[in-house]
């Protein structure tokens, strides 16, 4: 690499400075960020802090993916909006986020529901898929969509004080899908639970920023050393402990998604 001048300009040399002097980043790592695709499907309490952290580290361009509009009750986790969002959609008060944060990024917003019927054609380009929406129909819709579309999933939840963060490569024969893990049973059913349960934003902010070293760490993956991307494993993140454990996904040899079962 070092023959070869920098395609990272001084602006950005600087603004990516502390990433590049990482031995397990470097200047190869940020350009892979640099020259990665990210959708981030839902921007609630997850993928707020996804998308911070994200643009942080120099994703080169987002697709975002969320049909709501910012509620007051959104504002003590949700991170990327203030109370002038309030009442505006979520997808165009990110891309504003965005826009003021680092205008050098790319981003494309769908203010729409994703489900079965689009979920390939909004994920379609896409190096990763990062899912913080918060129903299972919706998240075995972008798992499916990942998989026929051999697209690397990143699947983050919280209920109450458990998180879960784990990162899928079900379009591989050897490796799991989100649906292996889930079964099917879910398909129909639309829990929206926040409301009811109530959620901590630290708690899920937590989730969401652990989501994004998840990704950062699969982005540079080819490139960079910064620890094994840890596909099929699903990592469980306990608020009340606190603490958090691995688990390993097993590959549902009957799975109707990834198996052809
Ligand atoms: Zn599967």
């Amino acid at each position: 690499m070092s023959d070869h001048p920098h395609p990272l300009s001084e602006e950005r040399l600087a603004r990516f400075a502390r990433h590049i002097v990482l031995p397990e980043l470097g200047g190869a790592g940020q350009m892979a960020l640099a020259r990665s695709h990210v959708a981030i499907i839902g921007l609630g309490g997850i993928g707020a802090p996804v998308l911070q952290y994200l643009a942080g580290a120099g994703i080169g361009r987002f697709t975002l993916v969320d049909d709501g509009d910012v509620e007051a009750s959104n504002l003590q986790r949700q991170t990327i909006y203030t109370t002038r969002d309030i009442g505006h959609g979520k997808a165009v008060s990110a891309r504003r986020w965005l826009a003021n944060f680092d205008d050098k990024l790319s981003v494309e917003i769908h203010d729409k529901r994703i489900d079965a019927s689009n979920a390939q054609s909004l994920i379609a380009g896409a190096d990763l898929v990062i899912d913080g929406t918060d129903n299972f129909a919706t998240r075995l819709a972008v798992s499916d969509a990942c998989v026929a579309a051999r697209i690397p999933l990143l699947s983050a939840a919280v209920g109450r004080f458990q998180g879960q963060v784990a990162a899928f490569q079900g379009h591989l024969e050897s490796e799991p899908c989100y649906r292996c893990f889930v079964g099917d049973a879910f398909d129909a059913e639309d829990c929206d639970t926040c409301a009811e349960d109530g959620i901590l934003g630290a708690m899920v902010g937590w989730v969401g920023t652990f989501a994004a070293m998840q990704a950062v760490r699969i982005l540079v993956s080819n490139v960079s050393s910064m620890g094994d991307p840890g596909w099929g494993k699903l990592h469980l993140m306990d608020g009340m402990k606190p603490g958090m454990r691995p688990i390993t996904i097993a590959k549902d040899p009957v799975c109707r998604e990834c198996s052809g079962g």
